[in-house]
């Protein structure tokens, strides 16, 4: 089923303006976005989502970590917030809807609610976390995890290429780094997080769906595997007698291609996207040869298991050429499972729209991945044109987008209108 108009309680053409409109500020060529965390661009962008949370009729701050956070207040103040957002920095080659239709489809979500007149019954809050992205101090999701109590130490120090800190990047930005130390860790006071993002993958497009509901973020294990033979003439030395480090590589690296697919229909995903040579010429046999290695499932015994699979495979290559190796294990991070209570409110909420999106996983990071170790989120994907993004050509049609966006307000509305607030959902 392919649905292509749309009709809701939302203003589709207002969500379209303002994604135009933001897109503006960073426009590099015809439809890209250059918008590094914290920068000018940054600031004046947040500026202008944040005069459009006043005109919402929401409260609208700036927190010390750079987080902009517009507050629609419900009837019991104190009780655990439903949170809704993403992010609207952007990579340096980026596109114009990363992170902006989270933002701007929780802000369209809940002005669509004041206007209609529905007081939910705990506070709303929409988000624009700092620095998703991570490109300009090569560390990403910092809004996220200050906001939730999870920076690491010497994180204000960090330098980008210029030399700037990201201490001194917050002051220019406005925000007071000296705050943050005892900043109050909101966590225990968010009851539940609520993301739309576009997939930045060609699932939904395969499956002629503009929407989808997110089942987890799948979590990568990254590996730097280095494998040693004996360099050799590669005129002379005879075939029986060669230790190929390379040969050895190629044979681990199809078979990890082999082991990712084995299960069909499974969203196990298997890359070596870095490899290198020693010496790297053609008239040597190859010696030395480090790749890297990317593993990701939302199943994690299923992830063990390929993991174990593989290893015993780089093992058998290496008896066979004579090779030796090593594996340094670089990430691994747990799969995190999105809320059940929260998939069934969603998918109750596209039967009422008419619709019945498909669950997909995630395989990249968004800033739900921090917001999991402190509440139960829930994310909302929108189809991409063939599955780009960072990169300018990155699509998504303002129809899609606005079928993303009237699904994140009926399930918000949904929950904040439970008379026993988020907790009362959960059960
Ligand atoms: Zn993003």
């Amino acid at each position: 089923m392919t649905v292509s108009v749309f009709t809701g309680a939302i203003n589709k053409e207002r969500l379209h303006r303002r994604i135009e409109e933001l897109s503006l500020i960073g426009k590099i060529g015809d439809t890209g976005v250059c918008r590094l965390a914290l920068s000018k661009e940054d600031r004046e962008a947040v500026m202008l989502v944040k005069s459009w949370m006043e005109e919402a009729g929401l409260e609208a701050f700036i927190d010390p970590f750079g987080n902009l956070i517009g507050v629609l207040e419900g009837a019991n103040p104190v009780a655990p917030v439903l949170m809704l957002g993403s992010h609207i920095d952007s990579q340096p080659y980026g596109g114009r809807f990363d992170g902006v239709i989270g933002v701007l489809g929780a802000l369209e979500a809940v002005q669509t609610m004041v206007e209609s007149g529905f007081v939910p019954m705990m506070n709303i809050e929409v988000v624009a976390f700092c620095d998703e992205e991570g490109c300009r101090f090569n560390k990403g999701l910092f809004g996220v995890r200050g906001m939730t109590g999870k920076l690491e130490d010497g994180e204000l120090a960090r330098m980008d290429k210029n030399g700037i800190t990201r201490g001194e990047a917050l002051r220019q930005f406005g925000c007071d780094p000296a705050l943050i130390d005892g900043y109050e860790v909101t966590a225990d006071r968010i009851g539940a997080f609520l993301e739309l993002h576009i997939e930045q993958g060609p699932v939904l497009e395969s499956l002629e769906q503009p929407i989808g509901i997110v089942s987890g973020i799948s979590g990568p294990v990254w590996w730097t595997v280095e494998m040693n033979g004996f360099a050799g003439h590669a005129g002379s030395v005879p075939m029986p007698m060669r230790r190929d480090a390379l040969v050895g590589a190629a044979k681990v690296i199809a078979a990890l291609d082999a082991i990712a697919r084995e299960t069909p229909g499974a969203p196990t995903v298997g890359t070596v996207g870095s490899l290198s040579v020693f010496p790297d010429s053609r008239n040597i046999i190859p010696e030395k040869v480090s790749f890297t290695v990317d593993f990701r499932d939302i199943d994690l015994s299923r992830r063990n298991g390929l993991e174990a699979r593989l290893l015993k495979k780089i093992d058998e290559v290496a008896a066979e050429h004579g090779l030796t190796y090593s594996i340094r294990e670089d990430t691994k991070s747990d799969p995190r499972y999105c809320a059940d209570w929260i998939k069934d409110t969603l998918r109750a909420e596209a039967d009422n729209m008419g619709i019945s999106p498909p669950e997909l996983m995630s395989g990249p990071f968004h800033d739900s991945l921090t917001m999991s170790y402190v509440c139960d989120y829930g994310m909302i994907f929108v189809r991409c044109k063939e599955g780009i993004s960072h990169n300018p050509k990155e699509y998504s049609s303002p129809d899609d987008i606005a079928h993303g966006a009237e699904l994140l307000y009926l399930a918000a509305r949904r929950i904040g209108g439970n008379e026993g607030g988020i907790e009362a959902c959960r059960r």
